[in-house]
């Protein structure tokens, strides 16, 4: 029986797990309570960005292309024209989310941390976080120095905190489903329809993730179809694996990310659009800037890490979804980077972090000033 810790996580995903394997490997004593059971399986598109695979890398968990699929580089399809980069430096790997999720497990546990599944977390307060009973009235109390809420999107510890106000909102559906066949591809591919955009991932040798992101709901296998008859064509007589699942996106951001000694982590503290591939990205790199503020003893650095990691990908979804909002833009845009590649492989060295967001500017102009000519 666990009575008390000097770090409390609330969540068991992988903000939660990176979160407490980066608190512990600063020596505290952790415990993360979950309120489902391992290995936790998620609608996600399943991509892991080269920075993502180096975020995990200085966590000390190690992934190699056996793990699921390396990923070299993203093409966008968009009708009649296609244009694809590779990653500048590192590649990518598509992995299936449970093989992940489970990695992350094996690590926390092997560094010490204190694993809690099917134990939801009904409350907190200033010294320590509530776990539900067998009754409503049988909760357990376990005293915490720090409180990490890491309880993903719809957070309560966030609402608990009264760190609930948003600066932004912006909401989409998914829906994801797996094949049993060979990768067509080694690259990530986005396929831009009318509505929606399909985002193709390598996971293994013989499986392809595929994740549809819409404003609007019901993007079901007929209208991937409708939406994406080239896409459907490569999928014909492929078995389906696992059930169908569906998730909302959201570009979210909050005007705090701590108060006291409560901290937030992961989506829990504020999310961008699936489709920048980011949002493991920036919770693994978020829970080691938070590592070192407990360290420090003191959460406001956190904030402020919290706030710059967060502009790059947060300005990428924004691009992003102004391509889905504006079909004679994206057609344009795309066609223009098909005849001209340098301004794509720009345009993902910044998403991947290799160039600043200072080349945006350039990149803008040239991007512009083909698109006069497309
Ligand atoms: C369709 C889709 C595709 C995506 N594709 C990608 C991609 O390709 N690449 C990428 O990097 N990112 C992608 N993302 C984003 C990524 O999935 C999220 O950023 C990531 O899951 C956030 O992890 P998290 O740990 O913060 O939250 P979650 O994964 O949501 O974990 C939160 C955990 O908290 C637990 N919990 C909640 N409440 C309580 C409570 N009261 N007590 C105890 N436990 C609780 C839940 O059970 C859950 O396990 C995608 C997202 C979506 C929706």
């Amino acid at each position: 029986m666990i009575e008390q810790t000097d770090v409390f996580v609330i969540g068991g995903g992988p903000a939660g797990l990176a979160a407490a394997i980066a608190a512990r490997n600063k020596g505290f004593g952790v415990v993360v309570a979950d309120g489902t059971q391992w290995p936790i399986e998620k609608a996600c598109g399943e991509g892991l960005m080269p920075e993502t695979v180096t975020a995990l890398r200085r966590l000390g968990v190690n992934l190699d292309a056996d793990d699921g699929h390396v990923m070299r580089g993203v093409r966008f399809i968009a009708r009649g024209s296609e244009v694809e980069a590779r990653f500048p430096v590192e590649c990518g790997i598509g992995m299936r989310r449970v093989a992940l999720h489970a990695k992350l497990v094996e690590h926390a546990k092997s560094c010490g941390v204190k694993l809690l599944w099917n134990m939801p977390v009904v409350g907190i307060s200033r010294d320590g976080v509530t776990l539900a009973g067998e009754t409503r009235t049988e909760g357990r109390f376990v005293r915490a120095r720090w409180i990490v809420g890491a309880d993903g999107i719809g957070s309560r510890v966030r609402s608990w905190a009264g760190l609930d106000t948003t600066t932004q909102r912006d909401c989409r559906y998914a829906v994801r489903w797996h094949y049993r066949m060979r990768p067509w591809s080694d690259v990530l591919e986005v396929h831009w329809g009318e509505r929606a955009q399909a985002y193709v991932t390598p996971v293994g040798a013989d499986e392809v993730c595929v994740a549809t992101l819409s404003k609007h709901r019901g993007m079901n296998k007929a209208a991937l179809a409708d939406e994406f008859p080239e896409l459907a064509r490569r999928l014909v007589g492929a078995e389906l694996t696992g059930r169908e699942r569906g998730a909302v996106t959201m570009m979210q951001s909050f005007r705090h990310v701590q108060r006291g000694n409560i901290a937030l982590v992961g989506d829990a503290s504020g999310s961008v659009d699936a489709i920048t591939g980011e949002g493991l990205s920036l919770g693994f790199r978020q829970a080691m800037a938070l590592a070192d503020a407990l360290k420090r003893g003191d959460l406001s650095g956190y904030e402020a890490a919290h706030r710059r990691m967060a502009r790059r990908p947060a300005l990428m979804g924004k691009l992003m979804l102004v391509l889905d909002g504006r079909a004679w833009l994206r057609e344009r845009a795309i066609r223009a980077m098909a005849r001209d590649a340098r301004v794509f492989e720009r345009l993902l060295e910044v998403h991947v972090g290799t160039k600043s967001r200072a080349h945006l500017a350039v990149t803008g102009a040239m991007l512009g000033w083909r698109l006069v000519g497309a």
